[in-house]
Order: structure tokens, then sequence, then C-alpha cells
């Protein structure tokens, strides 16, 4: 029968001090009795366990100071070092290793601490264990589960592909119910880790049956969520295909969702057109539905499939499309005696969509395994250096240089970040981002050119006295009716414009400052400058590129540290 220790009340106080975070009074109470760090409370949890849970580095390491020991195990035989493997805390990890801690120690049900590591989802501390040399992503525990399963148990899609990168794990493994990593996965009904498993294995796995007679297909059956009914129709599709094939990315739908908006859009003017007065309105009414259906998208295919949703692209190409067909079908046809106008929109569009092709095939600066930052070869540098842990990419396995970050949908890490443009479905950083503010200039620009032009139309038109001659508000419905193309892709690009300038405001403050937008912390360097200084900051950028903003920007920074 278990027995409350005798200082359990003083243990008690310790527990919440920790809950609480409050390092002060927990050391007073260790100074006042030390036998404290060895008091169990719930699940037979030390101090040491509590505080490594809570992830609470400065207390961890004022109860190691003070003699708390790492390798006391709670009443599932997990050490503290265990807890601290599952929180993912690379620090904490480190402070009990200089401590003492055991890595060999195992819990009671066999669970290495990389298994610990794997449940907890974190790559890095995982990372980190592996290069210590002492673990195997094949061992297995008393069940035989492999850190495969236990990723798939998880449903964390990141460790199962992390698992699966340079064979770290064998994806056939079994558990000593006959369970591979699949039936796992399919059990749990995490529909995107049995896509991935597919992807590496073909459909030959879908057959495998475990002890129990059971395929991943019969253990989703089973399931009653609406992920497990999600699996469970993606699975019965797969389990009639050839067993060497692997599921595949939807093409047909891919190109389907780029081309969507510029059809939508066409098949809503035809509609207009049909409607004769009533265009206008039906342009009010359908647009506003067509725009809240492509902006509440999702960012990927599907929620299983790797492919970035391409609709928003596909509303830039639906935006250009439209705008060129109404300026060159519709506005031009009656102002063609303005001949210089048309030859530079013919030469400015032909620029637009030039720039367009350039920077959807340019690379944005993507760093390969020889980009990783020099100063850092092992988890353990960046822990020494006390750097962050997000400076290791646990998707390219490389350690970040400055003011770089990975993109999930391009699933690349890009130096110099900016963003990830949807409009262009690819990243803006090093290598494209002087090239995106061009772009974005001579969108603004062409947005203006289509916006006088269609103004000065409309106004033609209307004196003219088409569709009725008074200028009374009245007659403005009637004719915007009647005038429905022109009118509707003109508040379309001014709306589009006004968007447009905001992201160039932010774009400019940025290289202002010497930065990306999303590294764009020291906004006071930009607000030191004068208007001018700014401005040529801007242009130094477009013309030369960041190297010459930096080369431009140096003796002014170095004259501000000399005053
Ligand atoms: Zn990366
Ligand atoms: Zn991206």
């Amino acid at each position: 029968m278990y027995t409350m220790p005798e200082s359990s009340e003083c243990a008690g106080d310790i527990f919440d001090c920790i809950q609480r975070g409050n390092i002060e009074q927990c050391v007073e109470l260790i100074q006042n009795d030390r036998s404290i760090l060895k008091e169990k409370g719930w699940g037979g949890f030390t101090p040491l366990h509590s505080a490594a849970l809570h992830g609470n580095r400065s207390l961890v390491e004022s109860l190691l100071s003070n003699g708390a020991d790492p390798n006391l195990v709670s009443e599932a035989g997990q050490t503290s070092f265990h807890f601290a493997c599952r929180q993912g805390n690379i620090y904490i990890m480190h402070q009990m290793m200089q401590h003492g801690a055991d890595l060999r120690l195992v819990d009671l049900q066999g669970k290495t601490s990389l298994h610990h590591a794997v449940l907890g989802g974190s790559i890095v501390a995982m990372h980190y264990l592996w290069e210590t040399g002492m673990f195997r992503y094949s061992d297995s525990d008393m069940y035989h589960l492999t850190s495969l399963h236990m990723a798939a148990s998880t449903s964390n899609t990141e460790v199962v592909r992390y698992l699966l990168r340079h064979q770290r794990c064998a994806v056939d493994a079994l558990d000593q119910e006959g369970a591979t990593a699949l039936h796992v996965a399919a059990d749990h009904g995490g529909v995107e880790v049995c896509w991935t498993l597919l992807q590496r294995t073909g459909y030959r796995m879908l057959h495998w049956k475990n002890h129990h007679g059971l395929t991943p297909l019969d253990l989703s059956k089973l399931g009653k969520t609406f992920r497990h009914q999600q699996l469970t129709k993606l699975l019965r599709l797969y389990i009639n295909e050839p067993m060497h094939h692997t599921p595949k990315e939807s093409h047909v739908l891919y190109y389907w969702t780029l081309l969507y908006p510029t059809l939508s859009a066409s098949v809503i003017l035809i509609i207009a057109a049909l409607g004769g007065g009533y265009g206008g309105l039906l342009c009010g009414l359908l647009f506003p539905w067509l725009a809240s259906s492509i902006f509440t998208a999702f960012h990927r295919m599907t929620t299983y499939q790797r492919l970035p949703n391409p609709i928003y692209l596909g509303t830039l190409f639906a935006g250009l499309f439209h705008t060129l067909l109404c300026f060159y079908g519709q506005i031009m046809l009656s102002m063609w005696s303005t001949g210089l106008l048309v030859q530079f929109s013919m030469f400015h569009f032909a620029l637009v969509l030039g720039l367009l092709c350039k920077i959807l095939t340019q690379d944005p600066g993507a760093l390969g395994r020889a980009e990783s930052d020099p100063r850092f070869t092992c988890i353990a540098d960046l822990v020494e250096k006390n750097e962050k842990p997000q400076r290791f990419c646990p998707y390219c396995e490389i350690f970040q240089p400055d003011h770089s970050k990975h993109c999930k949908l391009c699933d690349v890490c890009v130096a110099d970040y900016d963003h990830h443009c949807l409009f262009l479905n690819r990243c803006v950083g090093r290598d494209n981002h002087r090239l995106f503010l061009v772009f974005l200039i001579s969108l603004v620009t062409a947005h203006l050119l289509f916006l006088v032009t269609a103004t000065s139309y409309l106004n033609g038109k209307k004196a003219a006295g088409y569709h009725g001659a008074t200028s009374s508000w009245s007659s403005w419905l009637p004719f915007l009716g009647a005038e429905f193309w022109v009118a509707t892709l003109a508040v379309m690009n001014a709306l589009t414009l006004l968007w447009e300038a905001w992201l160039l405001k932010e774009q400019f403050e940025a290289v202002v400052a010497g930065t990306t937008t999303f590294f764009r912390q020291d906004e006071a360097t930009g607000r030191r400058r004068s208007l001018g200084q700014r401005w040529a900051a801007v242009l130094s950028f477009l013309l030369e590129g960041r190297d010459g903003l930096v080369r431009r920007q140096a003796p002014t920074d170095q004259t501000a540290l000399v005053i």
C-alpha cells in the first residue's frame, strides 16, 4: 500500500510553487529541507519531474544545482529526463545531461528517451538525442512498437516524414500485434499519415493483416469520428488499385482550381449580359459571392495532399485576363483615336506579363544543405551558443542562416524570407524580392492606366447621352447596369489598387529598415531617415538589390555610431 511521505505537506508546497513557477520560494523550501527534492507527489513525480513537465528551464537549473537527481523514476518508471524529452525542450535536456542524466534508462513499458521525444512530437529533441549516438530509430519498446508506430499514433505527419527520411525507420516493422505503422495510423484516423505512408510503400501495405486478421481499412471502419469516415472513403478507393501503385497528387484538380476564378468570372459576366439592364445588379451580387468562395479556400488542395492550393494564383490570372479583355475588347474599341495610349498600354501589359512569367519561374532563394549556417554543426552547438532551437529546420534538416525561414507550402527554407505570396503561389525572398517589388509597381501602374481609361470611357458614354441624358443619380443606375462590364472591372481594379498601395507601403518600410516584412523589427532605423533618404533607399534597392542598399546604408550608420 502506498503511504504518504512524512514531509508530504512540505512537498505539497513545493509542487504548488513549481506549478506557479515561483523560483525564489522553491529555492527557499529546498534550502530549509533538501530532502524534499526526493519527495514524490502524484504518480510518483519528483519536483524535478514536475519542473521538466512544465518546461521551466530556470527552475530545472535551480533544482539541479541544488542537488536534484535526474535519474529518479516515477511510478511508471519514467525519469525527469524522459519528461524533458517529451516536452521537447533541448535546453532542459542539456542541463540534465550535464547533471548526470542516464540516457540508457527506459520506463516500465521499455520506452527510451527517444520514444518519449517522438511521442512529444519534437523533431529537434529527437535529432539531439540521435546525435548522442546512444539511440537508434529502429529501437522498439516491450510491445515491439517502433518510433514510427508511435509517431503514427500521434498523427504527427511531420515526425512521420522525418522518420521515413534517410531510411531512419523501417516502414514495414511489425509490433507484437502484427500491426504496421499504417494499421496504427488507420486505427487513429490519421488521414495525412496514411497518405504519407502509402506514398512510401504503395498500396500493397493496405492488404496486410494484423494478428487479429484486420487490414488498415478494417481498423478505419471501426472508428466513429469524421476523420475515420474520411479515411475509410479514401482507403476503399485505394484498395482496388494495383498493389505497386502509390497515391498521386491530384493535378487535374489543381489545374481545374487554377482556372476556376477565370471561368467563374466569365460565367458571371455572361449571365450579367443576358440580364440586360440588371447586369450591374447581377454582378454586384455574384462577384462578392465568388470572392468569398475564393478567400475562404484552404491553403492546400486537401487536408492530406501537399500541393498548395492555386486558387489565389488563379484569381491573379482571372484579374489579368478579364482586365485585358475588357480594356481591348470594350474600352479601346471606342478610343482607337488615342494611338499613343494603345501603344503604351500594349508595351506595359507585355512588360507585366513578362515580369509575371519571370517571377513564377525564378527561385526565391531556396537554401540547400551547402548554405546551412556554418556556425552550427549539431544541435549541441545551438544549445551551447544559447540559440533558438528554431534555427534547426526539422524539414530541411539544416541550420538556418540569419533572416531565413522555412515555408511549409513551398517546403523549403528561404533566405531573406519576406512572405509566401498566395497570389504568386511561391515565396518572396533573397533572389526575387527586388523582382517582386518591380512587378508590384508595374501592376499598380497597370491598374492606374485601366482606371483612368475606364473612367474616361464611362464619362464619355454618359456625356454622349448613352441610356438617358439626365445627370440625376437615378439615371446612373440603368447606365451602370448597361455598362456593367467596364463598371465591374473598374470597381475590382480600384479595390485591388488600394490593397496593393498598402502592400507597397509595407514593402518600402521594410526596405528602408534594411530588412524584409517578416523580419522587420527595428522600425526605428527607418523612422530616423528623412523622406529623401527613404526614397533613395527604395530606389537603391530597386536598382541594385539588397547589396546596393547595404553599401549605401553602411557609411550613414557608421557616422551615426561615431557621433
Ligand atoms: Zn526548411
Ligand atoms: Zn512559400
